[in-house]
């Protein structure tokens, strides 16, 4: 027997009408490329979203085509956001982080239809437009007035221009909730990127669980900063959560430096902010010299890569804002897990309450993970045994866009699991805590080493800006971990300094072999470290004593 409840789909068009019904005064401030601030409303968002699904229907595209974006967190992206998958066609935000020649290789292989782009990526769009023959349509996310001449890009429209033709009275259509609303293609580390192609179910269910109080807690009283970026995994779910809860949303566009982003917080009166750790790392350089605090902002959600445990202990102690640690992947839209306490544990000590707010949480509903050996065998919830991560869930990838076979790995009873390539211990509470990227592993005597542990105890030293651990070949352990450090501006620490801080901090056998001064360690596309371009970078290098 059928339950006999209303059958509605679950689509991102509903978002924006729940937010221009119930929200419809809740604002929306952006930071232009031009540097202004523009702010509007939810009614603008959804009457301007509109006239985008028009000007897309007048272009002719088809159901399931492909719009890609090269822009900034700001209202006209969110506008594309809804224009574009509200009226059933597929938004591909390209990461302009990427190598020109990744850009060109991934708008073809999405045969992407139209590039709408901020101007500040207008040489990207020059060095790539000849590259990528399927793109019908060229729009600059600008004025009329400013849309910038003798670019060579053919038919290039400001995007004012294209939507001011169309009137705003447009109705949503409805259709299959499992209809592809957005892509994103993984960072590409190693060999060419691979997409995870969103459906209109998975991001909306992935939006209410956000919301959720152990989650994100957003509620119509937040103002949100999305810092994280709108052209990576739809800058975690965001521009979806906040609709569905009225929230006011703030966009930061280009300006990432800590000076802006503060001036942001504080003008605004964020209460919630989201974002990686390099970017928080730049806020809080700002504020330290000036003793600069925060008048609103309560909570951060920090995640991407590994949050330094200096870096929660700093927001919490100094400037009271509770750090959310958060883990996920492109492949999981991107949310799997956060790191809120459980009722049991707020008696415990300071001390003890850090030692799990460290951890990368626990699994929002809609997730599950588990912990596999080499032989595919479940591990136990100790919280010391780690193993391969795998998870499933509604918001999970089953596929790759165009992919050949199945990521997914069956289990006894031939349910369908995707491997991280994360390895991870769970504690017995269910609190999940990355220990490596299978691939950064490092295996010394036959024992394993977190890297990520290692490069945690060095950016708890006062004089350390960032730390990368790599495992470098030793005759006798096989590999042995080095640790290269960027002092702060102005600091210093010498070599022997920093290993003797390492003493009582982790087992001796652990504590690097060396330590390596960089200038800088490299980054990819998403702000997280590249340890194969450093170890390119050392190659030649040498253990001392070998
Ligand atoms: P991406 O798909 O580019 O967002 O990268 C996903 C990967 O980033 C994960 O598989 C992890 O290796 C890493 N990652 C994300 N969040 C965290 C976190 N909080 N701690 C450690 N690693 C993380």
């Amino acid at each position: 027997m059928l339950g006999l409840m209303q059958s509605q789909p679950l689509l991102i068009s509903s978002l924006l009408e729940f937010a221009e019904r119930h929200h419809s005064d809740g604002e929306i401030v952006s930071r232009r490329v031009e540097g202004d601030i523009h702010r509007y409303t939810y009614r603008q968002l959804a009457s301007r979203s509109r006239q985008v699904a028009r000007a897309i229907e007048a272009l002719g595209l088809q159901f399931s085509d492909r719009v890609a974006t090269l822009a900034w967190n700001g209202y006209r992206h969110l506008e594309l956001y809804f224009g574009v998958s509200g009226s059933g066609r597929v938004l591909h935000t390209v990461n302009p982080r990427l190598h020109p020649d990744q850009i060109a290789w991934i708008m073809n292989h999405a045969e992407d239809q139209v590039l709408c782009f901020d101007t500040t990526f207008l040489p990207l769009v020059q060095a790539v437009h000849a590259r990528c023959p399927t793109v019908k349509r060229w729009i600059a996310l600008c004025d009329a007035d400013k849309l910038p001449a003798d670019t060579g890009i053919p038919g290039l429209i400001s995007y004012e221009a294209w939507i001011a033709e169309q009137s705003s009275d447009y109705a949503w259509p409805e259709f299959d909730e499992n209809s592809a609303s957005s892509m994103c293609y993984t960072s590409g580390t190693t060999g060419n990127p691979k997409a995870a192609l969103y459906s209109h179910r998975s991001s909306v269910l992935h939006a209410y669980a956000a919301a959720l109080p152990d989650v994100m807690n957003l509620s119509a009283r937040d103002a949100v900063l999305p810092v994280v970026p709108m052209f990576h995994v739809n800058a975690w779910g965001l521009p979806y959560s906040a609709p569905l809860t009225g929230c006011k949303l703030v966009f930061p566009g280009p300006a990432l430096d800590g000076k802006s982003v503060y001036e942001l917080i504080e003008a605004e009166g964020v209460t919630f902010a989201a974002g990686v750790p390099t970017v928080w790392q730049m806020l809080l350089g700002h504020m330290k010299p000036g003793g600069l605090k925060f008048t609103h902002l309560n909570r951060t959600v920090i995640g991407g890569s590994a949050c330094p445990p200096a870096m929660i202990t700093a927001f919490q102690d100094d400037y009271g804002v509770e750090v959310l640690h958060a883990w996920g992947m492109t492949e999981m839209s991107p949310l799997g897990t956060l790191c809120t306490l459980k009722n049991k544990h707020l008696g415990l000590s300071k001390d003890e309450q850090m030692k799990i707010r460290m951890k990368q949480g626990r699994a929002i509903y809609g997730v599950d993970m588990k912990i596999i050996d080499g032989d595919g065998e479940e591990l136990p919830w100790d919280g010391k045994t780690y193993g391969d991560l795998l998870v499933k869930g509604p918001w999970i990838v089953a596929n790759y866009y165009k992919g050949e076979g199945s990521p997914l790995v069956a289990d006894k009873q031939g349910r369908g699991w995707f491997p991280t390539g994360d390895v991870a211990t769970i504690d017995a509470d269910g609190f999940m805590q990355i220990t490596d990227r299978s691939k950064d592993v490092i295996k010394s005597g036959g024992e394993w080493i977190s890297s990520i542990d290692i490069e945690n105890i060095a950016m708890g030293h006062p004089a350390i800006a960032m730390a990368a651990c790599i495992g470098m070949r030793h005759p006798k352990w096989d590999e042995r971990p080095v640790i290269a450090v960027v002092k702060k501006p102005g600091a210093e620490v010498s070599r022997e300094e920093l290993l003797t801080f390492y003493e009582g901090k982790t087992a001796k056998w652990q504590i690097p072999d060396d330590v390596i001064f960089v200038e800088s360690i490299p980054l990819g596309a998403t702000g997280k470290m590249l340890k194969t371009r450093l170890r390119e970078q050392l190659t030649g290098y040498q253990l001392p004593g070998i």
